[in-house]
């Protein structure tokens, strides 16, 4: 029996070869009508023999393009029209919006071969791609996603090129940046001056002055990066002086897979995302080997090599060259973000770079590189961007308000909710950062335009002075605050589709402003998104200083070896070798009073302090860096921990700091090694989190525990916490889609808030 139906394709299917592929499967079950995309997705008419039309429908998830994914497919029966053929249509542009933007896809493996095969007409092309592969989000200004509405609007298609773009039988069918050397964008180079190098092969050139120990700056995908030879030592050091870095890691990016399995440990999960679409940079656990290769100025006394693959054609053209990994660093200046203009990076890099690798395809939305780590052979990311965004979260349920959350003032994001999905911008940085705060509007404007959101409620962080707060109160809609650390958990609840589920949640943070004013960071929750009840912390613990003791952890250090030993603290031998340096005593006052030294429950802090009590780092050049490195130096084969211990006060449980500190110290009077303390220090936060889920379960039947928060991204400690406390029958949940980090915060902020609407509380 002959029928026609109309159905809609909700997803990630345009940009993606998703017509094509649609096209191909209806003409080869001899069916007729057509397919088009529009601003909601891709609409197909579909006519011919019943049982046909439900194969078709079959296909069409059993066969998706690799970058495409489908949703939702609506279909209705309509009347026949009794075409003659499937045709594609152009798109159609109605009002509303809610096609999904593809993310940037790596340069996939069919692009790849043409692009080493002499053979092809874009045989060494920088700009190769298709419908699998290549830049998406940042090229695109406006919605549908066609040309016209890219920047590759100005580069006009040649006869080759158009043949096949309107071709349905071509991989390059309808694929946006489609171009090749006749008619694409180029590449060139030029010296520090501006002045351009007149060569052959700028790409093979640039290669060249790597290799002799410059600095490149080029431009990619999302923006510049600065890149220079990661096994030359004094190019690194020079980069890093340069670039004002302290000892803060650089990314590098490998020749091939096969680089990076020679110099790290590397796991199947691991494999699986170095070689994705996605290509994050991942935090790899560097074997003994690599640091003879690699300059160990690329990541001071770190464990962990961050690697990338190349992901554009650019990049493996230029890697191809050098051979060898490259450190690939953001194109900025220090905290500010990336850079994405020839005229603005060739202003602001200039003092850096020696060289610069230009290009004139534009790019409309400046995104960093992604950064993930595998725990638990789970992804963990610690910077969602590239490659990730603008890819939405799926939650549990619809929620009847269009939700804007502002996420907090480190490492934000934003997310924008509508719908039964959360999309979160791309890493915007530190929002007290000027410049970061403008990219943060602009991503804002952007986010709006290209999905036509429009938010009927504002959320934001409950510290009174973060930018954003000031944000929300000028946005004459509803607001809502969120409190920090209940937001990370929210987000972990959002990410799993928990909804009414009463959880155990552990937030272990830097910072975060509390409910009672304080800085809170090692806090304990029982309940649910929007219900969250405090039952446990962290004992307060004064920062000397306020911000002052976040970069000196020697600070935090003092006063709580005061809490210990009161005045005696300065007759340590530890006060002893930081006393020709530091004013002890000053300090020490300072810690007395709570308006110069606020009050912190910080695990965060604590890592901090402690690390300078092991005389590990007193001072930091980058966030984290003295947990970092005591996480760094903590032996794992120690599995003995110190004694966590509660008191009760107000109905609360408080995790003693100063019993806890008391015993680190008797341990270093002892003369324990140094790795060995790190390691029961970090047990002491596992032994905390398991009599803490024991208690809730006793009391209130709770056996799932969420955790979440930057402490967190520490391995070490959330591998152990993971399985002490699956080890004893708890569920445990955690980040995955989103940062564990505070760049996830604003996923947690928007859930709250369609919690609380879901509820009727808001
Ligand atoms: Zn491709
Ligand atoms: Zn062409
Ligand atoms: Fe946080």
């Amino acid at each position: 029996m002959i029928k026609r139906k109309l159905l809609r394709v909700y997803g990630i299917v345009q940009g993606v070869g998703f017509r094509p592929y649609v096209y191909r499967i209806a003409t080869s079950l001899g069916l007729r009508g057509f397919v088009r995309n529009d601003t909601l997705g891709v609409e197909i008419e579909i006519e011919g023999d019943e049982e046909k039309i439900e194969t078709f429908k079959r296909r069409l998830y059993s066969e998706c393009p690799p970058a495409a994914s489908i949703d939702r497919l609506v279909e209705e029966e309509i009347d026949t029209k009794g075409d003659a053929s499937f045709v594609i249509y152009e798109s159609s542009s109605g009002r509303e919006r809610e096609t999904l933007i593809s993310p940037d896809l790596a340069t996939c493996p069919d692009c790849l071969r043409e692009l080493f095969d002499p053979g092809d007409r874009r045989f060494r092309y920088p700009f190769i791609n298709c419908t699998n592969c290549g830049p998406r989000y940042t090229i695109i200004e406006d919605v549908p996603y066609d040309r016209p509405n890219t920047t590759m609007r100005k580069f006009e298609m040649c006869p080759e090129c158009r043949a096949e773009y309107e071709n349905p039988a071509d991989r390059r069918f309808h694929a946006q940046p489609n171009a090749c050397p006749v008619c694409g964008p180029e590449v060139w180079l030029v010296e520090g001056n501006g002045v351009k190098i007149q060569v052959g092969d700028p790409i093979k050139a640039a290669a060249r002055f790597i290799q002799e120990g410059k600095i490149i700056a080029l431009k990619g995908l999302g923006g510049f990066h600065v890149a220079c030879d990661a096994t030359n030592d004094n190019v690194v050091k020079r980069l890093r002086a340069l670039k004002k870095r302290g000892d803060k890691p650089f990314a590098l990016m490998a020749p091939d897979l096969e680089t990076v399995e020679r110099l790290c440990f590397l796991s199947d999960k691991e494999r699986e995302l170095l070689t994705s679409p996605k290509c994050p940079i991942l935090l790899l656990e560097a074997r003994e080997e690599a640091w003879k290769v690699i300059s160990r100025d690329v990541a001071p006394r770190n464990r962990y090599i961050g690697f990338m693959l190349p992901y554009t054609p650019l990049h493996h053209l230029l890697l191809r060259e050098t051979k060898r990994p490259l450190v690939m660093t953001s194109g900025n200046l220090r905290d500010e973000s990336i850079i994405k203009d020839n005229d603005v990076a060739l202003e602001k890099l200039s003092g850096i770079a020696d060289y610069f690798l230009l290009h004139n395809r534009d790019i409309a939305t400046r995104i960093d590189d992604s950064v993930a780590r595998v725990i638990d052979g789970k992804e963990i990311l610690i910077r969602r961007a590239r490659g990730y965004v603008p890819a939405p979260i799926s939650l549990p349920f619809t929620s009847d308000k269009e939700i804007l959350a502002l996420g907090p003032m480190m490492k934000s994001t934003l997310c924008f909710l509508r719908g039964q999905r959360a999309f979160l911008s791309q890493y915007l940085g530190d929002n007290d950062i000027y410049d970061n705060y403008l990219y943060l509007l602009e991503i804002m404007e952007r986010l709006k335009k290209l999905f036509g959101f429009k938010p009927e409620l504002v959320v934001h962080d409950l510290h009174p002075d973060y930018p954003t707060t000031r944000l929300a109160g000028e946005m004459e809609l509803p607001a809502l605050a969120v409190q920090h650390h209940e937001a990370h958990l929210a987000s972990v609840l959002a990410e799993k589709g928990l909804v009414d589920d009463e959880v155990l949640g552990v937030a272990f943070d830097g910072t975060g402003y509390g409910r009672d004013g304080r800085i809170w960071g090692g806090e304990f929750f029982a309940g649910k998104t929007g219900n969250f009840e405090r039952i446990a912390h962290i004992a307060y613990f004064p920062l000397p200083g306020g911000e002052k003791a976040i970069e000196e952890p020697w600070r935090i250090a003092l006063a709580l070896m005061k809490e210990v030993l009161g005045e005696e603290a300065l007759e340590t031998p530890w006060a002893a070798k930081l006393r020709t340096n530091h004013n002890l005593e000053a300090v020490l006052r300072l810690a007395e009073t709570e308006r110069l030294s606020p009050l912190t429950s910080s695990a965060g802090r604590l890592f901090d302090g402690v690390s300078s009590l092991l005389s590990i780092r007193h001072r930091i050049t980058y966030e984290a860096q003295a947990a970092i490195e005591l996480e760094m130096a903590a032996d794992p084969e120690v599995k003995d921990s110190y004694e966590p211990l509660f008191t009760e006060s107000e109905g609360h449980l408080i995790l003693d700091v100063k019993a806890l500190v008391a015993e680190v110290y008797d341990d270093i009077l002892r003369g324990t090694p140094v790795p060995v303390i790190a390691a029961r220090f970090h047990n002491w936060f596992v032994s905390a989190v398991l009599r803490v889920a024991d208690f809730v379960r006793d009391d209130r039947g709770i056996e799932k525990v969420v955790l979440s928060g930057g402490a967190f991204q520490n391995r070490f400690l959330l591998e152990r916490t993971i399985n002490a406390l699956k080890e004893n029958r708890f569920k445990v949940y955690f980040n995955e889609k989103v940062p564990i980090n505070d760049g996830g915060v604003s996923l947690g902020q928007a859930y709250t808030a369609a919690v609380l609407v879901r509820e009727g509380r808001l």
